[in-house]
């Protein structure tokens, strides 16, 4: 039987994660749930998708504006065994999840404490082997985690200092800025750091962010102190081992997020998604064998969405093996294909 999964919040990460979520055969979507009856709303409808209200008031909402919604999120709860929080940071629903019984996936909007329990599927799937609460840190923390955890695994990482320059806003929001600026967040370390250590609690890192008049992507330019020595090759032979870190090349033409976004286009995937941290591969740089330097991007709307597959079978238990849950995910999102 296929694990029941609930998607609450159906915006930019609830309907990636409904779609993929509905590619798998271990688990099936029994119904995603919104809190205006919008264009997002009739085209789930129209995905067959099984549409609820996010409450009584929405539920009129809907009903005024013709939308066929089965009912209200309480009821939608009542159809699921595990609901996959997209909804804005600290919507306030997990008394609601308890007392229904069902097991709750959050996104990084929201703070470790609600969960004490943050996923990253190469890092930690065990520790979240049948949990009933667990979050998938931001897109810019998982991003960070991708290329650190093999760093550390393999080398031992000393120490990292990662300077964030993060998109402004997603190419469907039309509302946040800046538009015309470049926003230093003063907060130091920037929350990314402390957000890392969530899942890597041992390692050493300091970050840095500004915001910048881009929809398309993250970028970070990562500095990293070695334990044991490594030359070039070693380094990048650990990345290639990881499907979801991938490589792209100045030489051949990806200069910038442009062009990283023009490749994932090119990929024809869903909603051309790039769910793997792509990494200039001559952007990488060995000094006396100790210090690295690379950057990265990260496409903030999909780069969370495997991770958030792979927690489900953790927490369902429906893999006990993570290798095993991450191939799995990356076959039917067709993660690794462009390497
Ligand atoms: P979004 O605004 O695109 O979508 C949120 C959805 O939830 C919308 O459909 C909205 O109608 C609905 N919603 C709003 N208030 C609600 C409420 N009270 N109850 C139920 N539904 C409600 O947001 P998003 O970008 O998908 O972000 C969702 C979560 O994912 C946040 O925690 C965010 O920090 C995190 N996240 C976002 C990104 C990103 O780049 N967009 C990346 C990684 C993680």
């Amino acid at each position: 039987m296929p694990a029941k999964i609930a998607i609450n919040g159906y915006g930019t990460i609830g309907k990636r994660v409904a779609d993929a979520v509905a590619r798998q055969d271990d688990m099936k979507v029994v119904g995603v749930s919104k809190t205006k009856p919008n264009f997002e709303a009739r085209l789930a409808l129209a995905k067959g998708l099984p549409l609820y209200a996010s409450d009584a008031e929405a539920l009129e909402k809907f009903q005024k504006a013709g939308v066929k919604a089965l009912g209200s999120l309480e009821d939608m709860l009542k159809e699921a065994d595990l609901v996959v929080d997209c909804t804005p940071e600290e919507s306030g629903y997990k008394g609601l999840y308890e007392k229904a019984g069902v097991r709750a996936i959050w996104q990084g909007g929201e703070e470790h404490s609600l969960t004490n329990l943050s996923f990253n599927a190469a890092a930690n799937y065990a520790d979240c082997l049948g949990a009933s609460y667990v979050r998938v840190p931001s897109c810019n923390t998982t991003g960070l985690i991708r290329t650190l955890y093999p760093l550390d695994a393999h080398f031992g990482v000393e120490k990292v200092l990662a300077v964030m320059v993060r998109r402004a806003a997603d190419p469907g929001d039309s509302k946040k800025g800046p538009i015309n600026a470049i926003e230093p967040e003063l907060e130091m370390p920037s929350h990314h750091g402390p957000d890392v250590q969530s899942v890597l609690p041992k390692l050493n890192i300091h970050t840095v962010a500004v915001k910048v008049s881009s929809t398309l992507m993250h970028l970070h330019a990562v500095s990293v102190d070695l334990r044991r020595s490594a030359d070039l090759a070693q380094v990048l032979d650990v990345w290639k081992r990881f499907p979801r870190v991938m490589f792209v090349s100045g030489g051949e033409g990806v200069k910038s997020t442009a062009q990283v976004m023009e490749l994932a286009r090119d990929l024809s995937r869903n909603r051309s998604d790039l769910y793997e941290i792509a990494v200039w591969r001559d952007g990488v740089h060995v000094v006396d064998g100790r210090h690295l330097y690379y950057f990265q991007a990260v496409h903030q709307e999909s780069d969370v969405v495997p991770e958030n597959v792979d927690a489900i079978r953790a927490m369902m238990d429906l893999e006990k093996d993570g290798h095993r849950s991450m191939e799995k995910t990356d076959r039917s999102l067709g993660i690794g294909i462009a390497r």
